[in-house]
């Protein structure tokens, strides 16, 4: 990670006024967006999306063919281009050609891809953005931090004091007063300008029209006022029928800024005339800049689904602590890091990809259902190939890949922690490792790890036995959680074995994009785990659950090695989560609280693995409701809680201000104990909490529920 990326992510942490208004914007955004969704079926609306994008992604050629023949036949000239500098040559010499001298734009991302303003600023050519936003940002000289509201960084103070700039009269923070100057200014630059410039929301082949959704109706007069109207679309805003806006009209509004509908939504088809009769000069250009290539690609391709409402951003909890400039490019967030490795180079996305902490919020409300998070795993594993690994991370996972090594290395720190080690906790570390310890404490390792204890319990003699995964934390940092394990499902009729040479999952090396690392460790754990036969294999961690349940084919798929998929599918089809099975045993009859058992409040922290990837966040709470618990609902129950991993190691300072926002949450419920499933989160919250000095109690639902038992 480079020092001038660090030095970003530190000013914009250090700016106040950006994470409280990213951080009010996307609290509210996330409470109007169920609201604007109400009484629609959203995943059947997005399948929808995904269905129409894809077929376009895969047609893209063809569609962009008959759509130029529809559009020329309408009276539109359109022009296919496939480089940034092809547009810009195209775009001046109309320009040239017409003598234009002034232009007015409405808001267009396909332009800021190309940085279109500089090259016709270059020109001599006047130009000017019509969309508030865009506007502002032209005048204080900055680019977009947000894809649809891309001055959302900026408080009305300062744009309070850029607009006073520009009109030599000093204004106040009066929003109605500052939208009234902008539109007497920009009414002239509409008059005067002698051509517009637009992007497309939706490119439609069969009819050769595009559309164009707006609030403010500045694109209405970008496109009628001026003789001369040019329209920038990239290739992926194609669509084959006209019937197929209306899924993409019914999500955008919704998903970008919570409304059923904007305000102005135009569909132009060919030349219209101007005002005065004349034929208007419409040009159409359909940009490809590696979009092709990017269909052709059979990951990266369901990128091109995307219909740029930007929601992924105003739920990220990254993007709302940093904002967008921290990306460095025109697009932001998730998503935008995924264009950036495409339509810059992929070496451009080197830093900002390890800014996902890879919670899947975006991948839950994206309405074209792109696997953000997995495709940033692609590009980690691209650029991991490319650049190699870093020298550290190298040696890291040279040890993780030794089992033997890695577990005598585990049980050397728990004799070495002893001079920081207290009640289970280490509060401080020394030099440049005191960072880790700043905004939480850390678990000490375990006296001895379950794997020396495990044995202590007797099992059953049952008909039914199950493989007990621990993944690194239960073994050697909570065994006790791997305790409660057991014991319940001895409690089923279940018996439990412990598969001596399991070791580490592979999720840190894969979430580093260390594949050849991951499939080492996926290769390991599948040979242990299918030594014995069994019926279930189940682990007290949602990272394992999921590297167990999908990852380990993922991974051996990526690196094209199809001879352990078959057994990777064995071993998934008989994994579990924990609190998904024991559900399943509860309704079952297998198991039985006992009755009148009333412990009070708790409140449940959703993991993010386990809500997102398994969909499991209502089992524990169907279990903790059965042992007679009364679940309080924190705020914000499924937002990360900051760890990711080795993500709280990699940038504690994005970690920290996460997991704060969490224990507020956490407080506010008056609960004295949060259950969670994961004991990644465990170590996080519980951490953190005891750095606090709070008395709020961290426990795996496993524990929660043990003694609730018959
Ligand atoms: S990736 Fe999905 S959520 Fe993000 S901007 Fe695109 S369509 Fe919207």
């Amino acid at each position: 990670m480079t020092t001038a990326f660090k030095d970003s992510i530190k000013s914009a942490l250090e700016n106040n006024n950006l994470s409280a208004a990213l951080g009010r914007f996307s609290e509210a955004y996330k409470v109007a967006r169920v609201k604007a969704y109400q009484g629609i079926d959203f995943e059947a609306l997005r399948e929808s999306i995904a269905e129409v994008k894809s077929y376009a992604a895969a047609h893209q050629n063809e569609l962009a063919e008959e759509f130029a023949r529809n559009a020329e036949a309408h009276g539109a000239k359109v022009f296919r281009a496939n480089s940034p500098q092809a547009v810009t040559d195209y775009i001046l010499n109309v320009c040239r050609e017409n003598g234009v001298k002034a232009v007015v734009k409405s808001k267009s991302m396909a332009t800021e891809e190309i940085h279109l303003n500089a090259s016709l600023q270059k020109d001599g050519i006047e130009v000017t953005e019509t969309d508030l936003g865009e506007w502002i940002l032209q005048l204080a000289g900055q680019r977009p931090s947000h894809m649809v509201m891309p001055a959302i960084h900026l408080r009305k103070e300062e744009v309070a004091d850029i607009f006073s700039k520009e009109v030599e009269e000093r204004l106040s923070a009066d929003i109605p007063r500052l939208v009234k100057v902008a539109r007497e200014e920009l009414r002239e630059k509409f008059l005067n300008a002698d051509l517009g410039i637009t992007g497309a929301n939706i490119a439609v082949a069969e009819t050769g029209s595009i559309v164009l959704v707006t609030n403010e109706g500045n694109a209405r007069l970008v496109t009628t006022l001026p003789k001369i109207h040019v329209a920038l679309i990239g290739l992926e805003k194609l669509v084959a029928k006209f019937e197929e806006i209306v899924p993409i009209l019914t999500a955008l509004p919704r998903s970008a800024t919570n409304q059923l509908m904007t305000s102005y939504v135009s569909t132009i088809t060919g030349a219209v005339p101007n005002l005065d009769g004349s034929p208007k000069h419409l040009h159409i250009i359909l940009m490809d800049n590696r979009r092709t290539e990017m269909s052709n690609d059979p990951k990266f391709k369901q990128a091109l689904q995307c219909i740029r409402c930007a929601s992924c951003l105003n739920v990220c909890p990254v993007f709302r602590l940093v904002g967008g400039h921290v990306f460095g490019k025109v697009y932001t967030g998730g998503i935008g890091t995924i264009l950036t490795a495409w339509f810059d180079a992929l070496k451009q996305s080197d830093d900002i990809q390890s800014l996902c902490i890879q919670c899947g919020n975006c991948s839950e409300v994206c309405p074209s259902k792109i696997d953000i998070p997995g495709l940033i795993l692609e590009l980690r594993r691209r650029l991991a190939v490319e650049q190699g690994q870093p020298l550290v991370q190298k040696a890291i996972f040279a040890v993780v890949n030794n089992r033997r090594a890695f577990h005598s290395l585990l049980r050397a720190a728990s004799l070495g922690q002893a001079p920081f080690a207290r009640d289970g906790f280490i509060r401080h570390l020394p030099f440049f490792l005191s960072d880790l310890t700043n905004s939480r404490s850390l678990p000490a390792v375990a006296e001895r790890p379950l794997r020396d204890t495990i044995t202590k319990i007797e099992q059953p003699k049952c008909k039914e036995k199950a493989a007990f995964y621990a993944g690194c934390l239960v073994d050697f940092v909570y065994p006790e959680m791997g305790s409660a394990v057991v014991k319940i499902l001895n409690k089923a009729g279940i018996a439990v074995v412990f598969p001596d040479k399991q070791t580490c999952c592979g999720a840190p090396a894969r979430y580093s994009g260390a594949y050849e690392v991951a499939a080492q460790n996926a290769l390991d754990n599948i040979d242990a785990l299918l030594e014995e036969d069994v019926q279930y294999v189940v682990s007290a961690c949602p990272t394992c659950t999921v590297a167990l349940k999908e990852e380990f084919i993922h991974t051996f798929e990526s690196l094209g090695q199809t001879e352990p998929i078959e057994r990777a599918r064995l071993l998934a089809s008989k994994t579990f989560d924990f609190s998904s099975l024991v559900n399943k045993l509860v309704h079952d009859g297998r198991l039985r609280f006992k009755p009148d058992q009333h412990p009070g409040k708790v409140t449940y922290h959703d993991s993010c693995h386990l809500k997102r990837t398994l969909h499991a966040d209502q089992p524990p709470r169907e279990l903790l409701t059965k042992a007679g618990y009364e679940i309080t609902e924190m705020f914000e129950n499924d937002m990360c809680c900051g760890m990711g991993g080795s993500y709280s190691i990699k940038l504690p300072e994005i970690s920290a201000p996460i997991l704060k926002r969490k224990l507020t949450n956490i407080k506010a419920t008056g609960a004295p104990m949060v259950a969670v499933d994961c004991p990644g989160c465990v170590m996080q919250i519980r951490g953190g909490l005891d750095k606090d000095g709070s008395s709020v109690k961290v426990e795996h639902t496993a524990q929660r529920i043990l003694e609730m038992l018959e």
